[in-house]
């Protein structure tokens, strides 16, 4: 008899560990996606950072273009003046050239806050650059290790539902449907000790008569309380 609760033990622990690596089986491809969705996310802020100075970049290319052309129209425009005839033209012209010179001094200030926002979004892309970098590996090593574990998951359970097999198959029929219906309705623990007249299920006090008598482990006993199969591991302290 003591045997049967032993193999009962047994085939309980065997139970748990086989619950645990299928919920692993279940959670590790999860991980992986967070860790590649994790990547993208800093992967998308690095490109964007990209565009922006890209843009930046071709903005300060077009304001240079456009300074460029007011100077060369104020030159133009100066040496109009030299051949005005009316002095109505004349202060038209230098009008024209005011208006070229004002217009021009805007761009440089357009420029200088560019050139600004280029050195910012350049620093912040260089820091993203390396964030991204050590990010990417990061991810790879966890990835790495997620995906061999979850590789190795199907060897372990296939030996653990090898094992399960043999030590149901040395369990009578009528304790291993027993425990079957209390592992059902006990969400996975069947097999409890008892120490000191105690249920390590449910924490009850066991009846004196009734706890002398699972000493022996003559018979299959259950818990009068929770009603799971109780056995005394050979001691009593609380240990
Ligand atoms: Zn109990």
């Amino acid at each position: 008899m003591k045997e049967q609760i032993l193999f009962l033990v047994e085939l309980q622990n065997i139970d748990l560990e086989i619950e645990k690596f299928m919920l692993k089986k279940v959670d590790l491809p999860k991980e992986i996606t967070r860790l590649d969705e994790g990547l993208e996310a800093v992967e998308r802020e690095l490109e964007e950072s990209g565009q922006k100075l890209d843009k930046l970049k071709a903005d300060h290319k077009a304001k240079e273009t456009a300074l460029k052309n007011g100077i060369e129209n104020s030159k133009k425009a100066k040496s109009r003046l030299l051949e005005v005839k009316t002095n109505k033209e004349y202060e038209a012209t230098l009008k024209e050239i005011d208006a070229i010179n004002e217009k021009s001094s805007g761009i440089e200030d357009e420029i200088i806050h560019i050139l600004e926002e280029l050195d910012k979004v350049n620093e912040d892309l260089k820091i993203k650059e390396s964030e991204t970098t050590s990010h990417r590996s990061g991810c790879e090593n966890g990835k790495r290790r997620l995906e061999k574990e979850l590789d190795s998951i199907g060897s372990v359970l296939d030996d653990l539902l090898n094992k399960r097999d043999k030590i149901r198959s040395g369990i009578k029929a009528k304790f291993l449907k027993k425990f079957d219906i209390i592992k059902d309705r006990k969400n996975g623990r069947a097999v409890v000790p008892a120490r000191g007249e105690v249920c390590y299920g449910c924490h009850m006090n066991i009846p004196p008569q009734m706890y002398n008598e699972l000493q022996k482990s003559e018979r299959l006993m259950l818990c009068p309380h929770c009603e799971r199969i109780i056995y005394w591991e050979g001691r009593d302290d609380n240990v």
